[in-house]
This record gives structure tokens, C-alpha cells and sequence, in this order.
């Protein structure tokens, strides 16, 4: 089949994200997303999917989560043509920052915004590469939330749904396009 003729069902964009056992430490499988990334129907499908969602809702601002989540985000805020806002890992963002702690399994991290980002009403999508425990997407809302943004959706390319970061989520629509 030529490239044009093929069509991305929902199994072939999960045979796309490659299993890394042991990455970044022991007993970790990474969910690598660059072979997804690199097929350019499969890219497009996804931007796609998430476009549909969000494209009559009037988003202001799609936040992206750093690093892997800046990818899908900046295409979707593209898309709906909404702004683009990156939320950071401590120490990365330039002017005057908002910041929130969070936990992670051993120990805690920081996360941080622009304070001039997201004004107050602005209706916002978080978007990230991938829900786990949820703990991410919870400090980024609190930031958005903090700043007077509204949360009218979250995105995420792949749920590892055994995590169940969706309960931790509950009180907002939450998006994933392929399910662990
Ligand atoms: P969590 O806060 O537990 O929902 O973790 C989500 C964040 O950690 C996202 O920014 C992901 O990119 C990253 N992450 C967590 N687990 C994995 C995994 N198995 N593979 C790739 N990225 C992961």
C-alpha cells in the first residue's frame, strides 16, 4: 500500500509507541513516542483527533507540560488558534514565575509558569504526552487555575489507565487517544 493509500486505525498508532524497559531508571517502561512522531499520518491523525475535540470550544491558550508535551501542544494551539503557553521545570522560564510543588513516587518537584501567561477567564487545554499517575496534569491545573484560567480539557496522547491518574482528574474532560 502507498503511503497515501494508508490509513491510521487505532492499532497501528499503538504498534507506534515504542516499549523501552528500564528507561530513564530499573523498572520503568518508557512509552517512547518518536516513532509515532516521525510517521507523518500518524502525527497528523492524532493532531487531528485532538483538534475535533477542542475546535468549536474557543480556547484561548493550550498549555503544554515540558518537554514531550510541548510537541502536541504547540501543533494544537496552532490548530485551534489559540496561544501557546509552556509550563516548566523549575529554574527554566525567564520572567517572573509562578510555582507549584509536587509529589513524585521518591521525593518532590517543581513546576512553574509565567505569572502573565494566562489571564484571568482565558479557557485553556493542558496537553501532555502521556498520563500516568496524574500528579503532573494536578500541579499544571493548579497553576492554570491559580493565574484565573479555566480548564475546559485535558489531552493526552497515551493513558496508562492501571495508574488511574484519571480519578485524580475526575472534575475535568479528560482526552486519551491510546489506552494502557
Ligand atoms: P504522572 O505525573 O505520574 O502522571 O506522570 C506523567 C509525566 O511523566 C508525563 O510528563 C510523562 O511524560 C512522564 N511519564 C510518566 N511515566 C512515563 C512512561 N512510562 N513513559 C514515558 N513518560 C512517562
Amino acid at each position: 500500500m502507498s503511503v497515501k493509500e494508508r490509513t491510521v486505525d487505532f492499532l497501528d498508532l499503538k504498534k507506534l509507541v515504542r516499549d523501552i524497559p528500564d528507561f530513564p531508571k530499573e523498572g520503568i517502561v518508557f512509552k517512547d513516542i518518536t516513532p509515532l512522531l516521525k510517521d507523518r499520518l500518524a502525527f497528523q491523525q492524532v493532531v487531528n483527533h485532538f483538534t475535533s475535540i477542542f475546535k468549536s470550544e474557543k480556547i484561548d491558550q493550550v498549555v503544554g507540560i515540558e518537554s514531550r508535551g510541548f510537541i502536541l501542544s504547540a501543533v494544537l494551539a496552532y490548530q485551534l488558534g489559540a496561544g501557546f503557553v509552556p509550563v516548566r521545570k523549575q529554574g527554566k522560564l525567564p520572567s517572573t514565575t509562578e510555582s507549584v510543588i509536587y509529589q513524585l513516587e521518591y521525593g518532590t518537584d517543581i513546576l512553574e509558569v509565567h505569572q502573565d501567561a494566562i489571564q484571568k477567564g482565558d479557557r485553556v487545554v493542558v496537553v501532555d504526552d502521556l498520563l500516568a499517575t496524574g500528579g503532573t496534569c494536578d500541579a499544571t491545573i493548579q497553576l492554570v487555575e491559580r493565574l484565573g484560567g479555566k480548564i475546559i480539557g485535558l489531552a493526552f496522547l497515551i493513558e496508562l489507565s492501571f495508574l488511574n491518574g484519571r480519578a485524580r482528574l475526575q472534575k475535568y474532560p479528560l482526552h486519551s487517544l491510546i489506552q494502557y
